[in-house]
């Protein structure tokens, strides 16, 4: 996922460093360290399932774990070019280096959530669940190297022996706007081809500019680690909408007696029947009861095709003939729910343009009479910018109140994963991943970052290594 994005981020870093260090050549300001190259790559999170799925190719990895481990020493300066800026997002002891919120929220979401998925390079082979609960115990020191060090640096080694590049600055240098010019407008153009919204580059670009304007470099690899970190953070505030989650939201009404009713709103091809039919899955194996209304009495086949994905899944489907009142279909399953006591009503709209004035005024009827808790607006991320104007579209006509993006396995851009929810101000609730039923997943800021932060092909998490 995201790789092209990734690609800019790695290079707007790149390009910082080669600008600072030509520069201190010609000044005769530099210097080249003794120490070793960083011989260190860092990963983020990512679990099984995702790697099984998306990444085959690493899936291999963790049988190979002491042995890659063991190379990873002899590798590393091949290694170096590429990794080198995913290698950051380390806290380190360095004078002129602020403490950053993002590493520590990263750090407590891999302990509270996933304490025994560790990463394979921060941890070793034979380091069992004793050494994972110790790493909880450890404060701060101990927990930094979770983005950083490879695991065999083991806490003996002290920072300030821990390699620090390849260069040093003789006198420190400060980046400034001029050093930043040509290299932002660059990454503002790249996120901007990679469909990200104007606003959303802008956001990007801004903010990392006010990072790294006046930072002191002493090192040039500290301009890596700064890079990645002002990119990091300036994500990061774009991505986190808050909003509560589609399960806090069934059980607020389940302890109303209430069902949860959510409205799909979207256009054709998005992949909304298959989400619905997704989410069903979702909750049935949650252990509600999910209904899918067949409000899409429009086209032809749409009451087939949610059929279909209801008895596959099996779930009870309310449906009414071909061009009848989407809105009664709604409002019957509504009913259906609240005398069955079920948890969750799905309603299917017919797919419309956004351009489309009879169907919009339509499904502002279905609003009105099945009074929806949500109204979930379905987008196909592999249509980046165009999808993050249909969501404004559809914001503007209906109020949507969040959004699922489908087809996030297959976005090598995540210019719409990026964007959409920063544009409306309404957050995403989950990514399609996939065909298959299971391949949704509920959207979570700090699992996307790391998405977006982690280099792909060299991040490995294995349970219980
Ligand atoms: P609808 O017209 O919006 O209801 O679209 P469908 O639900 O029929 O989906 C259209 C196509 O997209 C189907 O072939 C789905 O299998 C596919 N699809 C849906 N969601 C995803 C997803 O998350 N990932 C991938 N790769 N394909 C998806
Ligand atoms: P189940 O046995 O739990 O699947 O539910 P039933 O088929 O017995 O229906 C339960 C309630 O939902 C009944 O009161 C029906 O009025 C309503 N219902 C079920 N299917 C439909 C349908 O296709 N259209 C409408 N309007 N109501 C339905």
């Amino acid at each position: 996922m995201f790789e092209s994005l990734k690609k800019k981020f790695s290079r707007t870093s790149d390009k910082l460093e080669e600008e600072l260090i030509e520069e201190a050549q010609e000044e005769n300001n530099l210097e080249e360290e003794s120490g070793k190259k960083f011989s260190f790559f860092s990963f983020g999170k990512k679990d099984k399932k995702e790697e099984d799925d998306f990444e085959s190719d690493v899936a291999e990895i963790p049988q190979e774990v002491e042995s890659i481990h063991e190379e990873a020493e002899e590798t590393s300066d091949d290694k170096d070019e590429k990794s080198g800026f995913w290698s950051f997002g380390k806290k380190s002891d360095d004078d002129n280096k602020e403490p950053l919120e993002e590493e520590e929220s990263a750090e407590e979401i891999q302990e509270e959530e996933e304490p025994k998925k560790s990463h394979f390079w921060s941890r070793n082979k034979e380091e069992d669940a004793e050494e994972s609960e110790e790493a909880d115990e450890k404060t701060e020191e101990k927990k930094s190297r979770f983005w950083s060090r490879s695991n065999d640096e083991d806490s003996e080694e002290d920072e300030e022996d821990e390699p620090g590049g390849m260069f040093s600055f003789i006198t420190a240098k400060t980046i400034s706007e001029k050093h930043l010019e040509d290299i932002l407008w660059e990454l503002e153009m790249g996120l901007l081809e990679g469909d990200v919204a104007m606003e959303v580059a802008s956001a990007v670009v801004d903010s990392v500019k006010d990072d790294l304007v006046g930072r002191k470099i002493k090192r040039s690899n500290d301009i890596t680690e700064y890079t990645y970190n002002a990119l990091r953070n300036a994500v990061a505030e774009i991505i986190d909408i808050p909003g509560k989650s589609m399960t806090e939201m069934i059980e607020a009404k389940k302890a109303q007696g209430e069902p949860l009713v959510v409205m799909f709103v979207g256009i054709n091809g998005t992949g909304k029947t298959t989400t619905i039919g997704k989410l069903a899955n979702y909750y049935l194996k949650k252990g509600y009861t999910p209904v899918i209304a067949a409000a899409d009495t429009f086209r032809a086949g749409a009451i087939e095709q949610v059929n279909y994905h209801a008895d596959n899944v099996g779930v009870k489907l309310i449906k009414h003939q071909k061009g009848s009142d989407p809105a009664a279909v709604a409002f019957d399953a509504v009913e259906h729910a609240k005398a069955q006591g079920k948890e969750l009503v799905l309603i299917d709209t017919a797919g419309r343009m956004q351009t489309n004035t009879n169907l919009m005024d339509e499904m502002k009827k279905i609003k009105r009479v099945a009074k929806p808790d949500l109204v979930v607006f379905v987008g196909d991320a592999l249509t980046g910018n165009d999808a993050t104007h249909q969501a404004s579209k559809f914001n503007e006509a209906i109020d949507i109140d969040g959004v699922i993006l489908t087809k996030a396995d297959a976005d090598s851009k995540g210019g719409a994963s990026l964007s959409i929810g920063y544009v409306i101000k309404k957050p995403i609730l989950f990514l399609g991943m996939g065909q298959g039923y299971d391949d949704i997943r509920e959207y979570d800021a700090d699992w996307m970052l790391n998405q977006l932060f982690s280099e792909s092909g060299e991040e490995v998490t294995v349970d219980e290594v």
